[in-house]
This record gives C-alpha cells, structure tokens and sequence, in this order.
C-alpha cells in the first residue's frame, strides 16, 4: 500500500510549492479568514500552514490522511456546484505519504485540538493538544524517504520563489483572507484582508513595482475588470500575469497573448491583472485541476470581448 500511496503522491506533490497549494487550499475550503505559512530551508526541512478555519472534527482526523477520504462531496449535486477543487480526497493522504507530518487540528466549541503525528508507512499516533481554534499543519523533510525525487528539488531560493508565486496566485482570489509567508526569520509576504482592488495592489504592486489602472467593462455578456500597470512597469514583469476566471488563476495562453497584444508588446504576457467572467455555464475549470487550466465553450466569442474591453482600457489609461 506504500508504494501504491508515493505513486499517487507524486502526483500531487512535485515540490514545496505543491504542498502549500494543497494545504492552503484545504485552509480556504474551512473557511479560514488568516493563513500563516513557514518555511524552513526552502520547504524542504520544514512547511507549516496554520488556519484560523473550522477544523478537523477528532473523529476524521485519521480519515484526513488516508487516501480518497474527503469530506467535500456528500452529495451528487455537489459536483455540479462545487467552487473549491480539492474534492478528490488525496492531498492530506498524498503529502503524509512523502513526509512526516504533524497536523493538529481544534474546532470551535472544542476545549482541545487532538494533535496526530505521521511517519510514512506507519500508523498515525493521535494525542491532545492545546492549540487555538483552527488547523495547523507541519511537514517535515520532504521527500526523505524519495531520494531521487528530493534530487529535483532546485536552489533554495528557486523553491521559494514557487512557493511565493503560489500563494499571490490564492491570494488574489481570496483578498477576504489575511495571509503571510515566512522563510526562516525573514517575512516575505504580508497580505492583510482587502478589498478584491486592494488585494491586487498588494500583490501587483509587489511584482512590478508601480501603480495601475483599474478598468471594467462589459461586452457580449463577459464581464472584464482589468488592473493593468504602466507600460515600462508592465514590462518589466513579464511572464506571469493574473488571468482569473471563476475564482481560479488559470493559464490561457491566448488571453496572455491578448493582454500583450493590448500593451502593444511582444513576448511574454506582462504582469497585468484580467478578471474575465463569462456567463455561467460556459466555462468548465475543472479540465486539470493541479494546471489550473480552463475551457471555455465559446472561446472565440470570449477573446474578441475581451480584446474589445482591453482596447477601451488602453485608450482611458492615464499614460
Ligand atoms: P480534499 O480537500 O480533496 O477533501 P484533502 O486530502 O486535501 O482532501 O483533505 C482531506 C480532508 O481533511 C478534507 O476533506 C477536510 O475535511 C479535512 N481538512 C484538511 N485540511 C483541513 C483544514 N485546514 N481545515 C479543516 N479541514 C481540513
Ligand atoms: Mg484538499
């Protein structure tokens, strides 16, 4: 069963960056308003992610680790309606499998947390813990027990910048929720709640350096709200930009190229801030939930609105 669990693992975790999507992701799903996460020697000694959520009941807590336990879908319908996409019951399994991992976990109403402490391979060993309400989750040397796997790691800082990259990427979704990020001693990130404006200011502002212009419109029934910074801030970072639809940061190469295109630029997309929503129902995220990928069942239609609403909004820029 082992082997059968670091197979499935290594599907959900490739790096640090990997285990907090997951784990920031289950924090979002409790409905946590603040996300602390640590790191220690790049994610590679040590993650942590603490929530402020509504726990693990202590009678799930074994169940949270074992594969294909989710508490997510109860019923059919929920597929249809479900926002979140960590439905499938194996992050919490996956990560326990490559690493030790200490998950503590406290619901309100509770007088304790129960604290479970995982090796690989071995059964889980649960005892009480006093800890405030929320769940806090460790994982300690990552891939230890796959050292060819801990092989691929890249330079500290490497994996660091994915981790950063990975939670601006949540956190520009969720600008209700107060996230931070540590890397030993220093503070790297310092989201507080916000406002949606606000939370893009935050992590715009972080990557290009500079101001931007908020533009909405709306055209053919796609809505578009569009952060876009000043042309030179624009292109200096270049290659990620914030193409979010349904709640997700997606990748969709040719909204990217539209966006560049709009700047008059060629090259890679720059770090400009699309918020496009199509009516419902006429897109589908779940296409490939680890690549954020998404599909929309008009695409043309979605790229000709879009490229009208940005046309406007370069035209109403202040530069
Ligand atoms: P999934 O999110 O797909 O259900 P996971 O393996 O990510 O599967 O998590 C398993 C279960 O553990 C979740 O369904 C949830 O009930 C519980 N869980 C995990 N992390 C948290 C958390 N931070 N707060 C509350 N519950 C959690
Ligand atoms: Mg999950």
């Amino acid at each position: 069963a082992l082997v059968i669990d670091q197979i499935a693992a290594g599907e959900v975790v490739e790096r640090p960056a990997s285990v907090i999507k997951e784990l920031v992701d289950n924090s979002l799903d409790a409905g946590a308003t603040r996300v602390d996460v640590e790191l220690e020697d790049g994610g590679m000694a040590r993650i942590s992610v603490r929530d402020n959520g509504r726990g693990i009941h202590p009678d799930d807590l074994l169940l949270a680790v074992t594969r294909h336990a989710t508490s997510k879908l109860r019923h059919a319908a929920d597929i249809a309606d479900i926002v979140t996409l960590g439905f499938r019951g194996e992050a919490l399994a996956s990560v326990a499998a490559v690493a030790r991992v200490d998950l503590r976990s406290r619901q309100p109403g509770a007088a304790v947390g129960v604290h479970l402490h995982g090796i690989p391979g071995e059964a889980p060993v649960l005892t009480p813990a006093g800890m405030p309400v929320g769940t806090q989750i460790d994982v300690h040397a990552l891939f230890a027990n796959l050292p060819a796997r801990r092989k691929f790691m890249r330079a500290e800082a490497t994996e660091v910048g994915h981790c950063s990259d990975t939670l601006l990427r949540l956190a520009i979704v969720h600008p209700g929720v107060h996230f931070t990020l540590r890397h030993g001693k220093r503070e790297l990130l310092n989201l507080p709640r916000t406002t949606r404006e606000g939370r893009v200011a935050q992590v715009l502002e972080r990557r290009v350096g500079g101001p931007f212009f908020a533009f909405r419109g709306e055209d053919d029934g796609i809505r578009v709200e569009a952060f876009l910074p000043h042309p030179t801030a624009a292109a200096r970072g270049r290659g990620s930009p914030y193409l979010i639809t349904r709640q997700r940061v997606v990748r969709e190469r040719s909204l990217a190229q539209i966006l560049t295109q709009a700047y008059g630029l060629g090259g890679e997309a720059p770090s400009a801030c699309l918020f496009v929503e199509p009516p419902s129902g006429a897109v589908d995220v779940n296409v490939h939930p680890q690549k954020a990928e998404v599909r929309f069942s008009e695409p043309q239609q979605v790229y000709a609105a879009v490229r009208r609403i940005l046309a406007a909004a370069v035209a109403a820029a202040p530069w």
